[in-house]
């Protein structure tokens, strides 16, 4: 692409109309439609060459430039639901040995002998839309998409439209939550296409997009005219079980009326369970439906609940997937991204193709190492594999098609944003060169200020509704907000006159400068909605507001363990100030959180080692108060809110089983002794640990004292 300095006054004006246009069109894509054209990156690398062009020929810039719109959120259309329990996803095994380690952990953790079985439940895997369909005294009362595990989009209207989803039920329990999910089958989908073709609309990429998109209609007619269907596996919140094992329950639901996939068999075994996935990968082409791998299942419901959870995924399941698929196209270019901790990311830009049935323009090139380990040059034919969800990647460079000339490709050693040097340090942990290269530039780099706001605004952290990716960039552009702390300065600036949010526009036109009384009032609104979602955002979680601040390594899971074990952002962050030393008893401190580490603990140690960092926070303190951190759940039982330490081999439970039952009812586990610890758990052949906690008089029990302070818990 031409640098925009060396545009003529022709050249930059059929520039501005082809970006403005292309702008308009994507927008369109994005809001009215399910299946954007462009990714975010490159949607916002049009903005900001249009950007350029209008500045460096402000002239030529129209009064309805898109570049003077922040955009609309994009969850407007539909209204939001929690989910009374999260709708999780489940971990991956790609090979049969990861399916053999499942059923090894599985009985691990229940502490099975050789003998005791371990049924489990087999059935194919939808590639459909996960839906939670909620009854309340046997009336469907609402139906919500999965979003992002907790919060989904109210399709209610929609979900009555489908054959399949019962509106009444006779005989269910007072409160039940259906899960499931919605598809199309193939020939629906080529029947669907067909009509589409002919009305001269757009066709579906695959029968999920045409489901999610079918399901996604603002309009409930145009959802029943689309030939939808619904398989339940399985279910939220219900006011009494639903049978004894994941069998019998989905026995239940199919008795009550709903449909229940018919190849659903128990396994006593990951043989069993593999030959199981073999059958149904030989029948796949011939099913009425679309799979994309086999879940496998605990049977009994009582082992499910003693499993639990980790982070997002029940220990309980697991889906085995179908090998990956491949395609040949060519690498056209490699752009690098800069990320909120300042690492450049290459990105490969592909000619588009089809891979299993979805048009593929990215791939992920992992990093330098990779890149120079495959010999990848720009040009290149290559091999490009997806599998399920994952971001498609190459696996291969196909040597014999490269073209002469092709260069090696020399990774930048300056950010591409801000143009400070980009090094890879060592980790003084390990000794090795870090295999990322990054922005040295800090403060000053634009990419890592905009990824952090991004970051602070998103949905899993401080969850601000109407600040989305673009207009947190366009706005950071205009120098409306810098840091977090300037968002909560918006309302009073606008009321102040500093600044003026209304003349942006926002709806899913895209993009004009306003002028008439009646579209000023629609913005109006929106940014009125803004503010009140940016006051709402005044007291967040300890866990969101930690996980937003973006420290490195600081994870949701590790935002989780500081705030169940600080409670305070005060505690928090004084005893993060204070562990700069490592013989210090704070640094101590932080390793004996059960689940931290070195590596995490340095993460928010050298956050609040930087000046600048404290300072941001302290303006965001001034806006912000986070909320005190509560045990989340069994808060009034004995042990909630106690440091709890486990020692010695454990008879009728893992220590695994144990920690998460503690956790589960309120306590901390500690991986230490300190005079913070408030009962120590010692099973047979405790050691040093037991002495300690004599020396400091902490409370001492057996396996059996703690199985019955938990059970009347
Ligand atoms: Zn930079």
């Amino acid at each position: 692409m031409k640098p925009v300095k060396q545009l003529t006054r022709d050249e930059a004006a059929a520039e501005i109309d082809r970006l403005t246009n292309e702008i308009q069109v994507a927008d369109e894509e994005y809001y009215a439609k399910d299946k954007p054209r462009l990714t975010d990156a490159e949607y916002d690398a049009l903005r900001r060459r249009l950007i350029l062009i209008e500045r460096a020929f402000p002239k030529l810039k129209q009064p309805d430039s898109p570049s003077d719109s922040v955009g609309a959120s994009p969850s407007a259309t539909f209204a939001k639901i929690e989910h009374a329990q999260a709708m999780l996803s489940l971990d991956n095994a790609f090979e049969d040995a990861d399916v053999a380690e499942f059923v090894e952990r599985v009985r691990r953790f229940l502490k099975l002998g050789a003998n005791d079985a371990l049924v489990l439940t087999a059935e194919p895997k939808i590639d459909g839309l996960s839906l939670s369909l909620r009854y309340e005294a046997g009336a469907l009362k609402s139906a919500a998409t999965r979003g992002d595990g907790r919060i989904g989009e109210d399709v209610t209207a929609n979900a009555l439209t489908i054959e399949d989803i019962p509106s009444r039920l006779s005989g269910a329990p007072d409160v039940l939550e259906v899960r499931g999910e919605v598809y199309m089958s193939p020939a629906d989908f080529a029947g669907l296409n067909d009509r589409l073709r002919a009305a001269g609309d757009e066709a579906a990429a695959n029968p999920r997009n045409a489901a999610a998109g079918s399901l996604r209609q603002i309009d409930p007619a145009v959802t029943a005219m689309r030939p939808l269907k619904f398989f339940a596996h399985g279910w939220g919140e219900t006011s009494e079980p639903l049978g004894e094992t994941q069998f019998d329950a989905m026995a239940r639901l199919d008795a009550l009326g709903f449909q229940v996939n018919p190849r659903m068999t128990r396994c006593g075994s990951a043989v069993d369970l593999l030959s199981v996935y073999r059958r149904i990968e030989s029948d796949r082409a011939g099913l009425d439906y679309d799979i994309d791998g086999v879940v496998y299942k605990v049977d009994r419901l009582d082992y499910q609940s003693r499993l639990g959870f980790v982070s997002r995924s029940p220990r309980w399941a697991i889906a085995h997937k179908f090998p990956a698929e491949r395609a040949t196209t060519v690498l056209e270019a490699i752009d690098i991204q800069v990320g909120r901790t300042g690492a450049l990311t290459p990105v490969a830009r592909l000619t588009p193709v089809t891979v299993g049935g979805v048009v593929v323009s990215n791939a992920t090139l992992h990093n330098e190492d990779e890149i120079a380990r495959k010999d990848i040059r720009v040009g290149d034919a290559v091999i490009v594999q997806r599998a399920g969800d994952v971001i498609p990647q190459i696996v291969e460079v196909l040597l014999d098609k490269r073209l002469k000339g092709a260069k090696r490709y020399k990774f930048p050693q300056n950010c591409p944003s801000c143009d400070s040097a980009a090094v890879r340090e060592e980790n003084p942990a390990t000794g090795k060169i870090d295999v990322v290269r990054r922005c040295t530039g800090g403060l000053v780099c634009p990419a890592q200020a905009v990824e952090r706001l991004k970051h602070f605004v998103s949905r899993r952290a401080m969850d601000i509704d109407g600040l989305g990716e673009k207009q947190v960039a366009a706005l950071f552009e205009e120098r409306i907000i810098r840091e977090p702390a300037d968002i909560f300065t918006l309302a009073a600036r606008q009321a102040a006159g500093d600044i003026d949010l209304y003349t942006y526009k926002k709806d899913k036109k895209g993009a004009f400068v306003v002028k008439d009384g009646e579209r000023q009032a629609t913005n109006r609104k929106s940014v009125e909605n803004l503010f009140a979602s940016i006051e709402a955002a005044r007291a967040p979680s300890l866990e969101r507001f930690i996980f937003a601040l973006g420290m490195r390594h600081v994870g949701e899971t590790t935002a989780r363990l500081f705030a169940q074990h600080f409670q305070t952002f005060d505690a928090f962050a004084s005893m993060a100030k204070g562990a700069h030393d490592r013989e210090s008893d704070a640094f101590k401190e932080f390793l004996s959180i059960d689940g931290v580490g070195e590596l995490v603990a340095a993460g928010a140690i050298n956050f609040f080692a930087e000046p600048h960092n404290r300072a941001a926070v302290d303006r965001l303190l001034a806006a912000v108060s986070p909320q005190a951190a509560k045990a989340p759940i069994g808060g009034s039982s004995a042990i909630a809110g106690k440091t709890v330490v486990f020692t010695g081999t454990l008879e009728t439970m893992t220590r695994d089983e144990a920690k998460a039952q503690a956790i589960a009812l309120g306590a901390k586990v500690a991986g230490s002794v300190s005079a913070r610890t408030d009962i120590l758990v010692a099973g047979a052949g405790a050691g040093s640990k037991m002495k300690k906690a004599e020396e400091l008089g902490v409370r001492v029990v057996t396996e059996e004292a703690w199985r019955e302070m938990t059970s009347a818990a």
